[in-house]
């Protein structure tokens, strides 16, 4: 075990076993990078001017830049040294750290911006018990997963521009929708959701018609942040037939402004379930690669009353991001650094683990009632969504940033 001279900081999600990247600013200091221990942040420039990377010869304007991703560029040898280097300094009751009062920040002092430059954005629709609630809802409650689902990770193509950091507030978004028995009409969406889900981040580019086999992923993904991938589902379902979600989806999709790095997930690695049948050979895989996050997802009303409304696990996913990366890339699509993949809504065996509003109300057929006597079959304007994410194993905590964000009425 590591010792951190940081106060407090052990059993909080920013333990000396996380050391996440991030982006931030404070009072006179335009944008740049940061990691967090405990409740303070740390500024990667100033950690780099006392010389603790001085082995890594990494460019001084790097720790300046408005994403991470030339950071991420550097490669793993250097970004997992940095991350290393940090703890070695954190647990180092003689650390050069404490010659300068301008390394640590309080959090509540600093702004945090959306850590990556997405380039491109995929969603994935891995959580098998997610497609099953859905395909019960909308199709055969027999049959269903399609006829595909076990065999290949489904996904679509995202919208990447409108990817941002939690604490940004969103308006419901506006649309076409299509009531039954009437023709279509345009309006405020009535059905808005969130969506539980987790995001890795892609950190080496590959060329295109390369591939990426299962066994060298990791080399790819430099780290996962947690991911509300918001969803106007009326929009969403009058639009979808036959090419897939578009403006039901591409209004707003919010990320943790931490990014967590798979190496501080890697004590946390279990195995994933089984799958029956037998994926195709590019698909299979060996070891522990699924990863067990508890994750969590609030409603809070205006009044302030918290109401949880999901507690799952990013361990349920029936797909990794192993076999995620390797389909995506199995036809030669190049991927670049900063390319966010998200695992789809993330839900778990019980509706108590249920990873959205669809699912938890049944398509608003079994609505909810909040602490404060109202009920809700969707989010209503005003209501609060926050995320949470933590993985906990032999003393060890590592834990993402909360992705949170207010529905504000129509523009
Ligand atoms: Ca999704």
């Amino acid at each position: 075990m590591m010792n951190c001279w940081i106060e407090g900081s052990e059993n909080t999600n920013f333990s000396i076993y996380n050391i996440p990247f991030g982006i931030y600013t404070t009072e006179g200091r335009s944008k740049r990078m940061c990691s967090a221990i405990g409740d303070k942040i740390i500024d990667l420039k100033v950690v780099a001017i006392l010389g603790v990377f001085d082995l890594l010869n990494i460019p001084m304007p790097i720790w300046e830049e408005d994403y991470i991703n030339d950071f991420m560029t550097l490669g793993k040898e250097k970004t997992s040294r940095v991350r290393t280097l940090l703890q070695e300094e954190l647990s180092n009751p003689n650390s050069v750290l404490k010659t300068n009062d301008q390394v640590f920040i309080d959090k509540d002092a600093v702004e945090l911006h959306l850590p990556i430059k997405v380039g491109d954005y995929t969603d994935f629709y891995s959580s098998i018990e997610h497609a099953t609630n859905v395909g019960m809802m909308f199709r055969d409650p027999e049959n269903a997963l399609l006829p595909n689902w076990k065999h290949l990770p489904v996904g679509y193509h995202g919208r990447a521009s409108s990817i941002i950091v939690s604490g940004q507030d969103i308006h419901r978004p506006k649309g076409q929708t299509k009531p039954a028995d009437r023709p279509p009409i345009f309006g405020e969406s009535q059905r808005m959701d969130f969506e539980l889900e987790m995001g890795f981040v892609i950190g080496k580019q590959t060329n295109l018609g390369d591939t990426i086999p299962t066994k060298k992923a990791s080399e790819y993904i430099f780290g996962m942040v947690l991911f509300n991938d918001w969803s106007a589902r009326d929009i969403q379902k009058w639009e979808y037939v036959p090419l897939g979600p578009f403006l039901g989806k591409s209004f707003a999709s919010s990320i943790s402004p931490w990014v967590v790095t798979l190496e501080a997930l890697e004590p946390f690695a279990v195995e994933g379930p089984v799958q029956d049948p037998k994926v195709l050979p590019y698909l299979q895989y060996s070891g522990k690669k699924n990863y067990d996050v508890n994750l969590k997802v609030s409603l809070i009303t205006e009044n302030g009353d918290e109401n949880i409304l999901s507690r799952s696990n990013y361990k349920y996913m029936y797909w990794n991001m192993e076999q995620q990366l390797a389909h995506h890339t199995i036809n030669g699509c190049n991927v670049n650094v900063g390319d966010l993949m998200a695992s789809g809504t993330i839900s778990g065996k019980d509706e108590s683990s249920f990873g959205s509003m669809l699912e938890i109300t049944w398509a608003g057929k079994k609505p909810i009632t909040l602490k404060d006597g109202t009920t809700r079959k969707f989010i209503q304007d005003n209501d609060r969504i926050t995320m949470k994410a933590y993985a906990f194993k032999d003393g060890k905590r590592v834990g993402f940033g909360d992705v949170t964000a207010k529905i504000l009425p129509s523009l």
